[in-house]
């Protein structure tokens, strides 16, 4: 299931007939609970449970992603936080389209964790499909598959931000309490927020539209239990689709 702890002979044998998933993430703060890899983390390991429910073939993760942004990310200024050029994200993302092509892989899912990544990765496939005949790509973010009658229970007392403001807050730390707990400091888990979210961009950004934090929302509403529901659900949402999309037999 893993390409990277395949023989090639392993992988020459499989890579034709499987959906092979591409995690995309971030190497980008998540406050002062969470660690730097949360949005390669998270991708990662619905990857990992999707790919056994569909016979599918997951490649390493792209580790680093586009530049983090305030108001989805915090921005550039936290330490750690390691961002890509939009053209080099574009295209590391092709070259690896284009090598597993040239080995066979013709079904292909990329599978998204970090906002700001989404742009990248559809150029990406936009320049491949000029030159990769019988292709079929499927680009998803998994927040976008958590169902919507999931959201009230989810950010019940909290409110629901939308999805670009829940950074480190209540989803992401959740999930992460579920697939990584020993990396979750619990004991520095905290509300914060911005003292205004505008709905334009400004740079170079001021000062009152990043939590010092690095906390987006409020992460002390997260749970093992919302983390569990989110996993089964978002994971029984992506195996659908890619048994619609792409035909795939399920294990
Ligand atoms: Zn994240
Ligand atoms: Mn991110």
């Amino acid at each position: 299931m893993l390409a990277e702890h395949m023989t090639w002979i392993e992988y020459r044998d499989k890579v034709k007939h499987s959906v092979v998933i591409l995690p995309m993430g971030a190497f980008e703060q998540h406050g002062p609970h969470l660690p730097l890899n949360v949005d390669v983390i998270i991708p990662t390991s619905f990857a990992n449970l999707v790919a056994a429910k569909v016979d599918g073939m997951v490649l390493p993760p792209v580790t680093y992603g586009y530049k983090s942004q305030p108001t989805s990310g915090g921005g550039p200024l936290f330490p750690g936080t390691t961002s890509l050029d939009g053209d080099t994200l574009t295209h590391f993302i092709l070259d690896i389209l284009r090598d597993t092509y040239r080995h066979g892989g013709r079904k292909f899912l990329l599978l998204n964790g970090h906002y700001e990544n989404v742009a990248f990765a559809t150029e990406a496939v936009d320049l491949f499909l000029r030159e990769a005949k019988d292709v079929k790509i499927v680009i998803l973010s998994w927040w976008e598959q958590v169902p919507d009658e999931l959201v009230p229970e989810l950010f019940e007392g909290a409110g629901f931000p939308g999805w670009d403001t829940e950074h480190a807050g209540i989803t992401e730390t959740s999930l992460m309490l579920f697939f990584a707990p020993e990396l979750v400091r619990k004991d520095k888990i905290i509300d914060d927020q911005a003292a205004r979210i505008p709905k334009y961009a400004i740079f170079p950004p001021s000062k009152d539209i990043i939590p010092a934090s690095g906390v987006l929302y409020k992460a002390t509403y997260a749970s093992l239990e919302k983390g569990e529901i989110i996993c089964k659900q978002v994971t029984d949402v992506i195996v659908t689709i890619v048994k619609q999309e792409f035909n795939a037999r399920s294990q």
